[in-house]
């Protein structure tokens, strides 16, 4: 079996981040969809991994360590996807913390923005039952809430509403940043990888700069079939990896079984033209 061939899905979020499946029923679901190699990438943490490893284990199942980093880059938000990372590394694991420590100072501000300017009050606390981890309450769950309420139609509602810039919820917030989320990654043994590069809010110059720079510092691949781009992305960045010089990298982004674009695991084929990131990882 080619590399090119395996079933791989190296993104996706559990309740460790804002996902809505526990790491093993994640690691149980994937399995049931056919994964042959998955890795868990919550964001901004690494405390789920224990569990995927041992659940993967226990299935049979490949599993590669994940985390998917957030950053500032420009003043926009762009995540940095970082695979067959040591999870114990000391560095990385004190950046993590220090991107997280933001999290709930923001989600506090983002409740009183929607409570002055949106008059819908208490959504930090009915956010947080959605909330698996203390240190990670994120947007997400702001968005299952305001639907739970009847605020928005759905969740992509919701971030169209409230939650995205310039609206009511919404609160500026600087991450990491690029030069230490790729120094993080590869100082614990790691590939860096630009997460959906098609979601993000740039012009073509700043585009090219941001690969150029990513490139530089040591950034290896982008992802390019992805459940969060369209299909005729999966394609567009196919070309733009050969390009630059990167490989690529496959993953569902699958957060919940209530509202994913895609399920894990079931991604369409990589485009033949791809240099996947993980051909030297697998005797497949
Ligand atoms: P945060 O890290 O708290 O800013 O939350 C970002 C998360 O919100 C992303 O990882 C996605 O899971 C989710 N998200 C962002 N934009 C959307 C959208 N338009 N629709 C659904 N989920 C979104
Ligand atoms: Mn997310
Ligand atoms: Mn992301
Ligand atoms: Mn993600």
């Amino acid at each position: 079996m080619s590399a090119l061939s395996l079933n791989v899905d190296f993104h996706s979020h559990s309740t460790i981040s804002d996902g809505m499946l526990s790491p093993s029923a994640l690691a149980a679901r994937a399995k049931a969809n056919g994964v042959d190699v998955w890795a868990l990438t919550d964001h901004d943490e690494l405390a789920g991994i224990p569990e995927a490893r041992e659940a993967a284990a226990a299935l049979n199942m490949r599993f590669v360590t994940g985390v998917e980093i957030s950053i500032t880059w420009a003043g926009k938000t762009i995540h940095i996807v970082g695979l067959n990372i040591d999870e114990n590394n000391h560095d990385l694991i004190q950046g993590l913390a220090k991107t997280r420590s933001g999290r709930e100072r923001r989600a506090r501000d983002m409740s009183a923005d929607l409570a002055k300017r949106a008059g819908i009050e208490g959504v930090y606390e009915g956010a947080l039952k959605y909330v698996g981890n203390p240190n990670l309450i994120s947007r997400s769950h702001f968005a299952r809430y305001l639907l739970e309420i009847g605020a928005c139609s759905s969740v992509s509602d919701a971030f169209k509403k409230y939650l995205s810039e310039g609206k009511p919820g919404y609160v500026p917030h600087r991450w990491a940043t690029l030069e230490e989320a790729v120094s993080w990654i590869r100082g614990a043994g790691g590939a860096a990888i630009v997460a959906h590069p098609g979601r993000y809010d740039l012009t073509p110059i700043a585009y090219d700069s941001f690969f150029r720079e990513f490139k530089a510092l040591g950034g290896v691949a982008i992802e390019t079939v992805t459940g969060s781009h369209s299909v005729d992305q999966y394609d567009e960045y196919t070309r733009i990896a050969n390009q630059y010089g990167f490989l690529v990298s496959r993953g569902s982004d699958f957060h919940s079984p209530d509202d994913a674009e895609v399920d894990i695991g079931k991604l369409p084929a990589m485009p033949k033209a791809s240099k996947p990131v993980w051909e030297t990882w697998f005797s497949a």
